[in-house]
C-alpha cells in the first residue's frame, strides 16, 4: 500500500509539474505579447434601449497566441493578475481604446479595470496621462469595475472612485447580480451605471426568480437615478423584456459581437447616414 501510495504521489506531482510548465510558457508569451503588442483590442457595440442606434462600445482585450490561436481573456486575464502583468496590459487596453475614440464622435468608451489596477493608489495619474495624451474627453471614457474587490476594501474603493470621478470619467459597476451584489454599495460609492450581468439576462424569459430580480435590481437602480446596462443579449425578446423593466442600454451579440476596430467605424458611419 505504502508503494503504491507513493506512485500516485509521483503521478500528481508529475501532472502539476506539466501544469506549472505550461503556465509559466504561457506567462512568458503573454509578457512578449504585451510588450510587442500582439494584444489587440475588439469592440462590442452598446445600443440604446429604445432607438437601438449604437451609443457606445466597450474594449475587450484578445490575443491570438503564436502556435495556440485564440484565447479567452478569462484565461489569460487572472494570469496576468498574479504575475504583475495586469498592469501593462490594462494600460494597453486603455491607450488603444482611447485612442480608436477619437475617430468616433460622440460614441463613449467603456474599458475594464482588474483589481490589481484598481488597487494601486497611482491609477488614477495613468488615467489622467492617457486622457492627455489621447485628448479624449473624459466624460466618454467608461471604466468598469466588478464588485469583488469592492466587497474586500469598501474604503480604498470609495476613494480610488472619487479620484477617478474627479477626472470626469465615468464608472459603472460590472456583472452585477453574479456575485453577492450589495444593493447598499451601490449608491454608496456613486456609480455612473450598473451593468446586469448575462447570468441574470439570459435566463429573463424562461426563469421567473430571474425575472422578479432583474426588474427588482433596475427598478431600485432607477430610482435611485442610475441607469442600467443589460448584458448578454442574444435575442429580440430578451432586449425587449429589458427595456421594458427600464434599462436604458443593451448589449449582446443580437446588437453586435465584439469587432475589429473598423468595423465599428464603418457601422458608426452607416448610421450617421441614415
Ligand atoms: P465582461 O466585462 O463581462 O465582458 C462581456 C463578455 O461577454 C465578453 O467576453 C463578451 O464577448 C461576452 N458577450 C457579450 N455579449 C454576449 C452575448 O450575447 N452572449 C454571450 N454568450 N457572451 C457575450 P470576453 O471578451 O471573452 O471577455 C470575458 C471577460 O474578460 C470580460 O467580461 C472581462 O471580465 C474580461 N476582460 C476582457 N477584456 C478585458 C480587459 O481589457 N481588461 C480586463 N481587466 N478584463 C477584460
Ligand atoms: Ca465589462
Ligand atoms: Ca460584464
Ligand atoms: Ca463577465
Amino acid at each position: 500500500a505504502k508503494e503504491a501510495g507513493r506512485a500516485r504521489m509521483t503521478c500528481y506531482e508529475t501532472a502539476m509539474d506539466a501544469h506549472r510548465e505550461e503556465r509559466n510558457a504561457l506567462e512568458l508569451d503573454l509578457r512578449r505579447a504585451i510588450e510587442t503588442e500582439e494584444l489587440t483590442v475588439a469592440y462590442q457595440p452598446l445600443v440604446d434601449a429604445s432607438s437601438c442606434e449604437m451609443t457606445g462600445v466597450e474594449a475587450l482585450v484578445r490575443w491570438n497566441r503564436p502556435g495556440h490561436g485564440p484565447i479567452s481573456p478569462e484565461a489569460f486575464i487572472p494570469i496576468a493578475e498574479t504575475s504583475g502583468l495586469i498592469e501593462a496590459l490594462g494600460l494597453l487596453v486603455l491607450r488603444k481604446a482611447c485612442k480608436a475614440a477619437q475617430q468616433w464622435p460622440d460614441l463613449r468608451v467603456a474599458v475594464n479595470v482588474s483589481p490589481g489596477q484598481f488597487r494601486n493608489p497611482a491609477f488614477a495619474d495613468y488615467v489622467r496621462s492617457v486622457l492627455n495624451e489621447t485628448g479624449i474627453e473624459a466624460e466618454r471614457v467608461t471604466l468598469e469595475i466588478t464588485e469583488g474587490y469592492i466587497i474586500q476594501n469598501p474604503e480604498r474603493t470609495r476613494q480610488s472612485i472619487e479620484r477617478l470621478k474627479a477626472l470626469g470619467v465615468k464608472v459603472a459597476l460590472d456583472d452585477f447580480g453574479s456575485g453577492f451584489s450589495s444593493i447598499g454599495y451601490l449608491r454608496q460609492f456613486g456609480f455612473d451605471r450598473i451593468k446586469i450581468d448575462r447570468s441574470l439576462t439570459m435566463d429573463v424569459l424562461e426563469d421567473n426568480r430571474a425575472r422578479e430580480m432583474l426588474k427588482a435590481t433596475v427598478a431600485l437602480a432607477r430610482s435611485l437615478d442610475i441607469p442600467v446596462t443589460a448584458e448578454g443579449i442574444e435575442t429580440e425578446e430578451q432586449g425587449r423584456a429589458l427595456q421594458g423593466f427600464g434599462c436604458d442600454e443593451l448589449q449582446g451579440y443580437f446588437y453586435g459581437k465584439p469587432m475589429p476596430e473598423p468595423e465599428i467605424g464603418k457601422r458608426l458611419a452607416v448610421q450617421l447616414a441614415a
